[in-house]
């Protein structure tokens, strides 16, 4: 929808709107008020330099575009139907736990050994182990190569699938190489489009799948999806939407929590979604409120950090991690408001 500044446009403004529009295929449909005259779009509006153009004339005041700029990720289009599964299972059908360290201490593997065996046992389905970091600080631990080693063990011993963040292209080869099953793009980086290119294309014709984040930094609900839309553009659509808290931080908690925003997406996409409250509120006491919250929201999962230990590990893990005790209730909770949510939807839906 094209809405001038002044009630009426000159034949010779409609004129030059007309040029336009034509160049990209658009016809434009006067709509006549009592007071003025706004022009709607027939045709493929999401065009940015068609928008750019209207928006530049100075008779303009602004362009409302209904139709959204993603193409793979709308709920209308023709990945719809698609399924992400990870070791086989739908991630969507049901509720997935994904839980394990932030950070695996490559000179204590047995806590990370430890701690998958106990997430496991607590009912999670993916494991999770940071061994690249993301850090704010440059003298902060990075992580290290060898940590793939044991993430890679984890999975030989548990059975479980494994999800690690990657940043580079070094990283993401040598994590494909291995056979992570589920990279992860942490807030930093969720708006590195080269990066997303590169995950997209390296997962091309594989069964691995894409942890993405929300950036701390991101506007708008669409900025995320068009994210998820740079991976699925390279040809495999295998993403899982991952609200993380963002900034500026809500007092009191690490970031501002946004697992309302799971009801938002599904609205609008038809990727899984799976929530981080442990980055979002980032302390363990209240990781549990945070998790339950996400369910009830409608979020498909959650990924938790989770340490045996957490006194004992590095990271985020001495602050936010829950211990497997503390999981397997939060895993039996944020089922049952998973179900009832479910329940809400299905009533809703009936009225
Ligand atoms: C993490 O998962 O440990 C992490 C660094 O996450 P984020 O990118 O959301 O900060
Ligand atoms: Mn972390």
């Amino acid at each position: 929808m094209i809405i001038p500044k002044e009630p009426h446009l000159t034949p010779e403004q409609e004129k030059e709107l007309e040029g336009i529009t034509g160049e990209f295929g658009i016809s434009l449909q006067r709509i006549q008020g009592d007071k003025r005259t706004v022009f709607a779009m027939l045709g493929d509006e999401r065009h940015e330099l068609l928008i750019n153009r209207i928006e530049g004339l100075d008779y303009i005041d602004r362009v409302d575009t209904i139709q959204k700029p993603y193409k793979l990720m709308s709920l209308d289009s023709e990945m719809a139907h698609h399924s992400v599964r990870v070791n086989g299972a739908v991630v969507g059908e049901g509720f997935v736990v994904i839980a394990g360290q932030c950070t695996i201490d490559p000179k204590n593997p047995n806590y990370f050994y430890e701690t998958a065996a106990a997430v496991k046992e607590a009912g999670a389905d993916i494991l999770r182990g940071g061994v690249w970091k993301p850090r704010t600080s440059p003298h902060s631990y990075q992580g290290d190569a060898k940590a793939l080693d044991i993430l890679m063990e984890a999975k030989a011993r548990t059975g479980l699938a494994v999800d690690t963040e990657v940043m580079d292209a070094e990283q993401l080869k040598l994590a494909m190489d291995a056979g992570v099953d589920m990279l992860q793009v942490g807030t930093r980086n969720a708006l590195n489009y080269g990066l997303l290119k590169e995950i997209g294309r390296a997962i091309k014709g594989r069964s691995t799948s894409v942890l993405l984040k929300r950036s701390m930094h991101m506007g708008g609900i669409d900025e995320f999806i068009l994210a998820a839309e740079y991976v699925a553009a390279q040809g495999n659509p295998n993403i899982i939407l991952c609200p993380r808290g963002t900034q500026p931080t809500m007092d009191g908690f690490r970031n501002h929590p946004d697992e309302s925003i799971a009801v938002l997406l599904k609205e609008r996409t038809w990727a899984p979604v799976v929530v981080d409250p442990s980055h979002s509120v980032g302390k363990a006491s209240y990781v549990p409120f945070a998790c339950l919250a996400a369910a009830a929201y409608g979020a498909d999962g959650i990924v938790v950090e989770t340490h045996v230990s957490p006194k004992h590990g590095i990271g985020d893990d001495p602050k936010q991690a829950i211990t497997p005790e503390v999981l397997t209730k939060v895993i039996r909770d944020a089922r049952a408001v998973h179900n009832l949510h479910q329940g809400h939807v299905h009533h809703l839906g009936s009225d």
